[in-house]
C-alpha cells in the first residue's frame, strides 16, 4: 500500500470504517507493523502556556472566553517556566513537549519573540518541540522553524460541513491555509480532530478525507474523544463507545499508514483494555500528565504501569525525523514583516453557542 496515496474517497474509508471490528482492527495490527514498531508508544506532554481568554466560540473548548466554565486563565508563561516543566516531562518519559497557547492567532510581537525562546530553549532540552498557537502566517511558520520547532498542531477538528455547526469566528480555508504555511517549512504537521462532538460517521469519515488528501498527509493525527466540560454548548453531549474510538484509530491507521496515531484527550474515560485495543489498532502516541491543557488526563504512573502491563516501551525522540537546528535570535535572518493577515470571521449563528454564551470577549 502506497504511503503517499491522497484519494482516498468518502465510500473507501467508510467501508474501512464499518468492517467487523475484528477484521479491521487486524488490517489496521498488520498496516501498523508494516511501519512502525508495535512496542513503542510515544509520551508527549502538553503544556498550556497561556490559557484562557479565547476570542474563538470553539464549541467544545473551556478556553473560550464567552462561555462560564470557572477555568482559571493564566498570561504567557515564562522561558524558565516552561523549560522546568519541560524538563519534569523528560525525565518522566516525555520525548515531546506541545506548547499550546489559547490564541485565534499568532501576532508578531513581544509575547511570539518570547514563544520563539521557548521553542530554541526546549530544543537544546532534545526533546521535539511542537506548538499550537492557532492560525499563523508563511512568515511566522517560517520563524518558528528557524528557532528549532519539530511540529505545529492545527488540527481540523472534524468535517468541513459540520465544522460550521462548532465553530463561526473562523473557516476551514482558515485552517487549510495555516496547515499550508507551516508546509513550506521543514516543520511536521499535526492536525487531527475530536469525536463525539454530535457528527455524523460520514463527518469522521469526511475529515479522514480531508487529512489524507493533504499532500503529503500529516506526519501526526491526534484522535481525540470529547471532554464534555460544563458550561461550554457541548456539554450535554453523550460520550462516545470505546468501539468508536478504536473504529477511527484503526481507520486513520490504514489510510495514512506512516503517520503517528496520536490517542489523545478522552483517555480517562477508557479503561485500560480499550486503550490496549486501540494501541493495538495503530495507535503509537499517548499524552502523558494529569491535564490536557485543562480537561482531566491519566497521570503517568497509571500510565507507565498500563505500559509495564502491556510491555510498550515509549518512543526515544527524533526517530522519525532528525533534530532541527535552532538559529539563536541574535543571528536569525528573519524578523517581523508586519502583516495583517486577513483571517475569515464568518459569525454565522451556531444557537447552542449563542445559549452558552455568558461574556462578551
Ligand atoms: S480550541 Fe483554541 S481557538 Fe478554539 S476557543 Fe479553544 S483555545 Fe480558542
Amino acid at each position: 500500500m502506497s504511503n503517499t496515496r491522497k484519494d482516498w474517497t468518502t465510500n473507501e474509508i467508510r467501508a474501512i470504517y464499518d468492517k467487523p471490528i475484528m477484521d479491521l482492527v487486524f488490517q489496521a495490527a498488520s498496516t501498523h507493523r508494516l511501519h512502525h514498531d508495535p512496542n513503542v508508544v510515544q509520551v508527549s506532554t502538553l503544556i498550556s502556556i497561556k490559557t484562557g481568554g479565547c476570542p474563538e466560540d470553539c464549541g467544545y473548548c473551556p478556553q473560550a472566553a464567552r462561555y462560564h466554565t470557572g477555568l482559571e486563565g493564566n498570561d504567557l508563561m515564562s522561558v524558565q517556566t516552561v523549560k522546568a516543566q519541560a524538563l519534569r516531562a523528560k525525565a518522566s518519559g516525555s520525548s515531546r513537549v506541545c506548547m499550546g497557547a489559547a490564541w485565534r492567532n499568532v501576532k508578531d510581537g513581544q509575547e511570539f519573540d518570547q514563544v520563539l525562546e521557548m521553542v530554541r530553549t526546549l530544543n537544546k532540552l532534545k526533546m521535539e518541540v511542537c506548538c499550537t498557537l492557532g492560525m499563523i502566517t508563511e512568515n511566522q511558520a517560517k520563524r518558528l522553524a528557524e528557532a528549532g520547532l519539530y511540529a505545529y498542531n492545527h488540527n481540523l477538528d472534524t468535517s468541513e460541513d459540520y465544522y460550521k455547526d462548532v465553530i463561526s469566528t473562523r473557516a476551514y480555508q482558515d485552517r487549510l491555509d495555516t496547515i499550508d504555511n507551516v508546509r513550506k517549512t521543514n516543520v511536521t504537521v499535526c492536525s487531527g480532530g475530536i469525536i463525539g462532538m454530535g457528527e455524523s460517521i460520514d463527518d469522521r469519515i469526511n475529515m479522514l478525507v480531508a487529512l489524507s488528501s493533504l499532500e503529503p498527509y500529516p506526519e501526526s493525527v491526534p484522535i481525540n474523544a470529547l471532554v464534555a466540560v460544563e458550561g461550554t454548548p457541548l456539554a450535554e453531549q453523550e460520550p462516545i463507545a470505546i468501539w468508536d474510538m478504536v473504529r477511527m484509530v484503526a481507520t486513520t491507521r490504514i489510510i495514512m499508514p506512516t503517520t503517528q496515531v496520536r490517542l489523545s484527550a478522552g483517555r480517562t474515560e477508557m479503561s485500560p483494555e480499550g486503550q490496549a485495543f486501540c494501541f493495538m489498532s495503530g495507535a503509537n502516541s499517548i499524552f502523558a500528565g494529569d491535564k490536557l491543557l485543562t480537561t482531566p488526563n491519566p497521570d503517568i504512573n497509571s500510565d507507565m504501569d498500563l505500559f509495564k502491563s502491556l510491555g510498550l516501551k515509549a518512543q526515544a525522540p527524533f526517530v522519525k525525523k532528525s533534530q532541527p537546528e535552532t538559529v539563536e535570535a541574535d543571528s536569525s535572518k528573519l524578523e517581523a514583516i508586519g502583516e495583517k493577515p486577513k483571517w475569515t470571521r464568518p459569525e454565522h449563528t451556531i444557537e447552542r453557542n449563542e445559549l452558552s454564551r455568558t461574556v462578551k470577549e
